[in-house]
């Protein structure tokens, strides 16, 4: 195995004023590429503290990723501290100059003097090229392990994280063949999902866990050594086997909207929509999807009762009787929003977002979400959602939209 320990500095990353995506971001590609990170520290800008946390890293890992205090000012003191704790000194590196130079000239510009802290390298390290910003990376060494030295703002990170860390850990032979894979789904809660593969999530290869993934509910896995693929494919294939129906895509990137439109697509169908709770959201998730124009008809933000009714025609009296927050109006919604779109399908939502009760005393995380099909009868589904407001609206979205995909995924 190859193992890789991260440090993250800075004081706003410390203090929780900037969450810390760099440390996230590559533990998971680092991990991709078949590495085992075996830690992660957060310290500030004290060039002790930063010296003594690439100190630790380098004794545990083979490798070691810090992010952070490459700028040109007298807060950037990671340069300074691998030298400290290499037991080196800085010096100007004329190429790391060059490169910072070079990034000044390609925007018609001149460094400050201040830059030339950005070319001040321990002795024996390597500038690496950074074509998003003007801090070139470092690659040096501690104990005798590499340290690579990356920029702070997510982009420069990725950009030189890609451009140098990776082609050079591709070529080192202790990297473990990895797999991951994800089953993505929809429509059934964590719980549920996490049930039904109870036994593969109690294995230890491949990994096998769920997380709530913004409204659906991801299931990853992540398999390790010779084979890997092979298991984690059929690992997969046994995943999405047992959720069946909840199952949206095997793809990280096909979300239930991405689901929804290319199934509309290969109808030959449209879909229009009716919100309230979700004041648009669905309508949103759908023009994010490339290709939407063809599918969708447009839809209603029916917020208040009366735009309810005139609007979509919903009933006054079912209003009065059941309330907008029931499985009726929702219903009624879906089913004006059809007739008035034209539409081939239609889905809608109402619900209380909280805090607190509605005026008729509906608890919040009530929601009903209805799909109209024409030539159909209109099917509603209750759900009952312990999450704050912006949460709430955004799985009563995902729920209308995962009623329309399980719907075109199952006709003909
Ligand atoms: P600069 O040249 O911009 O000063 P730098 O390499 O010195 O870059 P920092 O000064 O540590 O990096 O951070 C610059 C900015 O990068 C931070 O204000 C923050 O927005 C972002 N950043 C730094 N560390 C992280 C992190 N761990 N995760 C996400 N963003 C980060
Ligand atoms: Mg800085």
């Amino acid at each position: 195995v190859l193992r890789a320990a991260l440090v993250s500095t800075g004081h706003e990353v410390l203090r929780g004023d900037t969450p810390n995506t760099n440390a996230s971001w590559l533990a998971r590609r680092l991990t991709a590429e078949g590495l085992l990170v075996t830690s992660s520290r957060t310290v500030g800008d004290l060039l002790e503290d930063v010296a003594e946390a690439i100190r630790g890293a380098a004794a545990e890992a083979d490798v070691v990723v810090v992010t952070g205090g490459l700028g040109p000012t007298e807060d950037d003191r990671t340069r300074e501290a691998l030298a400290r704790a290499a037991g080196t000194p800085l010096a100007l590196d004329a190429a790391a100059w060059d490169l910072v130079r070079a990034y000044f000239g390609r925007l018609g510009r001149e460094p400050a003097e201040v830059q030339r802290r950005q070319a001040l390298l321990p002795r024996g390290a390597t500038a690496l090229e950074n074509r998003e910003g003007t801090a070139p990376g470092v690659l040096g060494a501690a104990l005798g392990r590499p340290v690579w030295l990356l920029p702070g703002p997510p982009r420069e990170m990725r950009a030189v994280f890609e451009a140098h860390v990776v082609p050079s850990l591709r070529g080192d032979r202790r990297r473990e063949p990895v797999a991951a894979r994800v089953v993505r789904t929809a429509g059934s809660p964590e719980s549920e999902v996490a049930a039904a593969i109870e036994d593969l999530m109690r294995g230890s290869e491949p990994v096998v866990g769920t997380h709530p993934d913004d409204g659906e509910v991801a299931v990853r896995l992540l398999a390790r050594g010779e084979g890997a693929p092979a298991r984690a494919d059929a690992a997969a294939a046994e995943v999405a086997r047992r959720l069946g129906p909840a199952v949206v895509s095997r793809e990280e990137d096909v979300r239930v909207e991405h689901a929804v439109v290319s199934l509309l697509r290969g109808a030959g169908t449209t879909i229009a929509t009716a919100e309230s709770v979700t004041g648009g959201l669905v309508a949103r998730m759908l023009v994010l999807v490339p290709g939407a124009s063809e599918v969708f008809r447009g839809g209603w933000v029916a917020y208040s009762d009366e735009w309810k009714r005139e609007a979509l025609g919903v009933p006054e009296d079912l209003l009065a009787r059941f309330g907008a927050v029931s499985a009726e109006a929702a219903r009624a919604m879906a089913e004006g929003a059809l007739a008035r779109a034209r539409a081939g399908i239609a889905v809608a939502t109402t619900g209380v977002a909280g805090p607190g009760p509605d005026a008729r005393g509906v608890p919040e995380g009530t929601a009903f979400v209805a799909l109209a099909v024409r030539g159909r009868a209109t099917e509603a589904k209750a759900l009952r959602l312990a999450v704050a407001r912006e949460a709430m609206q955004r799985r009563t979205a995902v729920a209308a939209l995962d009623l329309a995909r399980r719907h075109l995924a199952s006709s003909p």
